[in-house]
Order: structure tokens, then sequence, then C-alpha cells
């Protein structure tokens, strides 16, 4: 078996791997609520009829986990394959062009539909990989594992950390790609070795109500909060080194142009790029809602605002959480337990409600694989990648911060930027053309 059979198999069941992409994106898993179980039973169909098991694990109202393994041995080398089955709703219909739900092909070129780059492709073409390797009957001493999982766009907890804590224990992995978009035009296409951290919180703030003509006999919750605002840039959260640095950064982005010279030429003019690496040396906050008072002339009792932390690797959600609470009691207010107190009470309370924990893998640089798949990638996409950090987040962070497998990279078709957007599309080379890289590493990782 050679390489050339598989691109040659590929490239002569192209429509079928269309349709099938396209059957994903007609199936709703809008999250929330989600509704997996119906994505999952297809993907089962479709692996079922290509000669490979599947196990669906159903959990809450209609939604599910599903692994799906090439063989029974997992004494080799084992390579994890990881993509969500969910997408964001689709918001304003109006605006899009064609049906979020149609999986609509413009000219045999472009799919359009919620998902698409988001990531239905990255895992189409990953199953898909699954069955060419088992049909075309290839040798292998290792064993390929699929992880489609729910919950991503909210959290990952219910998909990814659950299958890292409770199904892959006794499966040892020695590399693991989720199948997120990873272009970034005008580009070529990354290869993501690192993310940073999200902690969003709600931070209520709890006085007293009276009339404002006796003010001083209240409690304002609006001052409350702006005391905290006021003090923020005293929060104790521990400084770290940005996994790279900015030189370091910069030389990665430019190993894909001809010379240094063009690289400065196309970055000075690209704000966007220049705002992405400066996020990548730096933790931020940023306060983007507030909410307070009901009336003219009431003292206010209540105000709640919600503010968005960023965290580089090394640091997590614990040292924010704990920076913030030491904030408000050294200002004086106790924290309370629950967002209700007692009549009267003077309180702030804190709801943490999207945690998300930065993630890297440290040692890149001496891996083979990573420099094998590089290589995969420069064939079939005739560019060279660059490897890269992820301003945002993803469920890489579970396989690498539990040292379950901490050589896990994302790399995938579609065009970050349409992700969640209205309109969002992929392009149909860029689809094949990550089935090929997907099936060619793996074909090299395990044979
Ligand atoms: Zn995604």
């Amino acid at each position: 078996m050679s390489e050339e059979s598989i691109l040659n198999e590929i490239e002569s069941n192209r429509e079928e791997y269309i349709n099938f992409l396209q059957r994903l994106v007609q199936i709703n898993t809008y999250n929330p609520p989600g509704n997996e179980m119906n994505l999952a039973v297809e993907i089962e169909k479709y692996l079922k009829e290509a000669g490979i098991e599947s196990e669906i694990f159903p959990f809450g109202d209609n939604r599910a986990n599903l692994i799906a393994t090439l063989n029974d041995n997992f004494d080799g080398h084992n390579l994890l394959y990881n993509g969500h089955m969910d997408t964001v709703p689709p918001s304003s219909l109006d605006d899009w062009k064609h049906d979020p739900l149609s999986g609509f092909i413009k000219r045999n070129k472009i799919m359009y539909g919620r998902g698409t780059t988001d990531m239905k492709s990255g895992l189409a073409a990953m199953i898909v990989t699954l069955k060419i390797l088992k049909k075309l009957n290839i040798k292998l001493t290792g064993n390929l594992i699929l992880n489609a999982v729910p919950d991503e766009e909210t959290g990952g907890k219910m998909g990814t950390k659950w299958f890292v804590e409770n199904k892959l224990n006794s499966i040892k992995c020695d590399f693991v790609i989720v199948g997120e978009a990873t272009g970034y035009n005008p580009l070529p296409k990354a290869i993501i070795l690192g993310e940073k951290g999200i902690v969003q919180i709600k931070i209520i703030t709890n006085g007293i109500a009276c009339h404002s003509s006796i003010a001083f006999q209240g409690k304002n919750a609006i001052y409350m909060m702006s005391e905290i605002i006021e003090n923020l840039d005293k929060l104790e959260i521990p400084d770290v080194d940005p996994p790279m640095l900015e030189k370091a950064l910069l030389k990665l982005l430019s190993s894909a142009f001809p010379n240094e010279e063009t690289f400065k030429r196309i970055y000075n003019e690209q704000p966007q790029l220049q705002s992405i690496v400066k996020s990548l040396l730096q933790s931020t906050k940023s306060m983007n809602m507030i909410k307070g008072g009901v009336k003219e002339n009431v003292v206010p009792d209540h105000c709640e605002a919600i503010i968005d932390f960023r965290l580089l690797p090394g640091q997590n959600s614990e040292m924010v959480i704990n920076a913030l609470k030491k904030l408000i009691n050294d200002l004086g207010y106790k924290i309370n337990n629950s967002p209700k107190g007692k009549p009267g009470e003077i309180f702030v309370y804190l709801d943490i409600f999207l945690q998300s924990e930065p993630s890297y893998w440290r040692n890149w640089e001496e891996s083979q694989k990573l420099k094998d798949f590089s290589n995969i990638v420069e064939k079939i996409y005739k560019k060279k990648p660059i490897n890269f950090l992820f301003p945002a987040t993803s469920d890489a962070q579970y396989y690498r911060n539990s040292n379950y497998c901490e050589k896990t990279i994302l790399f995938g078709p579609g065009n970050a930027a349409t992700a969640h957007a209205i309109n969002e599309n992929v392009e149909i080379e860029d689809f094949i053309n990550a089935i090929k890289v997907y099936s060619l590493f793996a074909f090299n990782f395990l044979k």
C-alpha cells in the first residue's frame, strides 16, 4: 500500500465524501440545546456500512458521545482524532444567503451552512479517514480512535472532558488531532500548539434600596460595583511569561513568506494579525456588560456585571477567582454563597459561568511526528503551514492539561474567520485536502 493509492482512493470518491458532509450539515445540532444524538446515529450508520463499529454513549435530552476505533488492538501506537458534533446557533436567519441547514453548494466550490467550518467538515474528514483505512485494508500496527463529541461550544465538560475521564483511561495515545478550522487567510494553514484560557464571571453586588431623598439610609449597589471596577487593576493574578515571546511568534509567522522583507510589509498592513500576536503575549480582562437600577428616584440594591478574563498557559481560572475574591474582601465586602441574601444584607455574589483553561504543548519543537505532519500538509496544500498559537480556547485543553496527551494539535479545514459567522462556509477543496492530510498522517503514523 502506498500513499499514491490512498490519494487515488480519495480522488475517486470525492462526491460521496461531499454528500456525507452535506448530510451532517443538514442535521440540526445547534447548541443549545445540542441534539447531538441525531448526528451520532448518522455517523454510526456511515461507519457501520464501512465495517467499523462505533459505541454511542447517550446522556441528557437527546445528547450523546461517540467513540469508534479502526480495530481492537491498542498495543501499538495510538492516534486519536477529535471532532465536535455541536454547532453554535445560526443567529439571525434573515441574514443568511442560504438556509444554514441546507449545505448548499455553490459552483462545486463552496459549501454553505452552520457548522461547515466549525467543524463538521473537520469531523466528516476524520470519519472518512477511518473508512478509507478500513476499506484499503492497510496493515497497521497501531490504532486510530475517533472521539465525536457534544458540548464543545458550551465548554466541553460533557464531551471531551467526559471521554478523557471515563473512557480513555485504558487507551494510551501518542498524538491527538482536534479538527478545528485552522485557516487564517491570508496566511497559509496553521497547526495550533496551544491556546489561551477563558474565565467569565458575573459579579452581583447586593445593597439596600431606599428612596433617594434619604439616600444615606440605603447602600447603593451601583456604587459598590463601581468600587470594584475602579480597583480591577489591583487584581493579583500571578504573572507568567508567555509560552513564546514576540520575536519567536513573528519568526513562526514569517516562515510562511518568501523572505523577511515581504513578511514585514504584509504584517505592517494587518492590524488584525498584529492584535492576535499581542493577545498571545499577555493575559487580558474586560468588563463587557453591566446592569443596575430600577427607577430614577430609588437607590438600587442590585447591580450585576460580567467580566471576561483571557489567560496565558501557566495561569489558571482558580488564580483569577481567588484574586477577585481577595480584592472584594479587601474592599470590605463579604462574598455570599447564594445570590439571595437575608433582608438588609450587604454582600457580593460571584457566578463563574464559563471556565476554560489555557494549555500548551511545551516540547513541540522536538517532535518528529509534528514535522512529519507539517510535511504532509505542505505536500497536500502545496504551501508550508505555520506552527502557531490560538487566542481562543478549544477542547485540546482536556487532552493536554490532564496529562492524557500533551502532544495535541489543532488542524482542520475551513477558515477560522467564518466560524460562528453568518454565511459560514467551507471550500470543498479544503475539505478534500483535509481528508488527504488526515489519511496520509494516520497511514504513516500507524504503519
Ligand atoms: Zn469548533
